[in-house]
């Protein structure tokens, strides 16, 4: 079994590859943005209340995002051949909540994926996407604050894994086949 932490920072292709990854691993992919973007659409309370978060960049509270994420990692590492989880965990506090929840359902974490690109870059491929994503937060502004958010509160969650060996840096510059061909090489090694 395959469980799978994608992490890197905003507009550093995790969805992209977590697409690739599901695809050639048969992975099931939980993405904490997409889950939010969809109770957004829904104008559910909980959209609402994250919308106010994630439009000026911030994260949602650690507890909003627990009670939509462990039910479905429960769910979906029963009978499955593991997870990709993209976009989670975003900090520490979740970094110790998953370790707990993964030790409670018997299953255990094979490795973080750490995409490593330029900030330059990122922020082109940001500003690209907000072109058409209609994303409330792909804007200068917010994506600024988001490159801080990641830096401040997301970084430290490598250190973590780094501590457990479980930990792998990939060049996340390139072409879309070049960055899922060094993922496979990991993915490959941990099987
Ligand atoms: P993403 O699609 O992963 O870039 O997430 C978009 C936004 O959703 C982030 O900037 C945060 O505001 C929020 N978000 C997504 N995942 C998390 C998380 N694990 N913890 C807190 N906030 C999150």
């Amino acid at each position: 079994m395959l469980n799978i932490i994608i992490c890197g920072a905003p507009g550093c292709g995790k969805g992209t590859q977590s697409d690739l990854i599901v695809e050639k691993y048969g992975l099931k992919h939980l993405s904490t943005g997409d889950l939010l973007r969809s109770e957004i659409a829904e104008k559910s309370a909980l959209g609402i209340e994250a919308e106010s978060f994630i439009s000026k960049g911030n994260l949602v509270p650690d507890k909003m995002i627990f009670d939509i994420l462990s039910k479905a990692i429960a769910e979906q590492t029963k009978n499955s051949n593991g997870i990709i989880l993209d976009g989670f965990p975003r900090n520490v506090a979740q970094a110790e909540a998953l370790e707990e929840l993964m030790t409670k359902l018997k299953k255990e974490i094979t490795v973080l994926l750490d995409m490593n690109v330029d900030n330059q870059e990122l922020i082109t491929r940001l500003l690209k996407r907000g072109e058409t994503s209609g994303r409330c937060d792909d804007n200068m502004e917010t994506i600024k604050k988001r490159l801080e958010v990641y830096q401040t509160k997301t970084a430290p969650v490598s250190d973590y894994y780094k501590n457990k060996n479980k930990y792998a840096a990939i060049n996340g510059m390139g072409t879309i086949d070049e960055i899922f061909s060094r993922i496979s090489g990991v993915i490959d090694s941990k099987r």
